[in-house]
Parts: C-alpha cells; structure tokens; sequence
C-alpha cells in the first residue's frame, strides 16, 4: 500500500492534469512556424511562471487502482502484477486464466 501523500499527490496531479487547455494554447504559438520570437518566449514563460508544474501531462504517472502500487502497472487492466494475479485467481477478470500445459 502507497502512502497516504503518495495517493493526494498522484489525485491532486490528475486533477490539474484534467484542464490543459492553456498549455496546449501555448504549445501551438511555441510550434506555429509564423509566430514571432516574442509570442514564443511569451508562450514560455505562461508555460513556466504562470501553470502550475502538476498541471503537465508526464508529471502524472500511472499507478495501481487498488493499491496505487507505482511499479509493475499493467495498463490494460490498470492494475499491478500483484493485484492482477489475485483478481486472475478469484476470476475477477473475465477471459484470463493460469497458464498450464
Ligand atoms: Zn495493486
């Protein structure tokens, strides 16, 4: 089980995750071939000074949905390799078995 601040923080960072819409405002004057040098340093610095840093995409990392375990994280299932097989045991995921021959 993750600590506690690992879980608020990992919430808290998909939540400004959620609004990009001025980043990705930015990011088009940035890669826009006709903007001027000054648009694009003025884009920069919204970027840098006036976003917050959890408000980044690669800042929010995936993590297990039951144990928020931040390693071993099958996307598929959008559990861990721990979870996973206990819910594989139980027959909690429809379609998946254990490998026998
Ligand atoms: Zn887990």
């Amino acid at each position: 089980m993750a600590k506690k601040s690992m879980i608020a923080r990992q919430r808290r960072r998909e939540k400004l995750s959620k609004d990009i819409t001025l980043r990705l405002a930015c990011k088009k004057i940035i890669a826009d071939k006709n903007s001027t040098h000054e648009e694009r340093m003025d884009a920069m610095r919204v970027i840098r000074k006036k976003l917050p840093r959890d408000n980044s995409r690669t800042r929010c990392s995936s993590r297990c949905s039951s144990c928020h375990r931040p390693r071993g994280f099958l996307s598929r299932y959008k559990l861990c390799r721990i979870c996973f097989r206990k819910a594989a045991e139980w027959g909690f995921i429809p379609g998946v078995s254990k490998a026998s021959w």
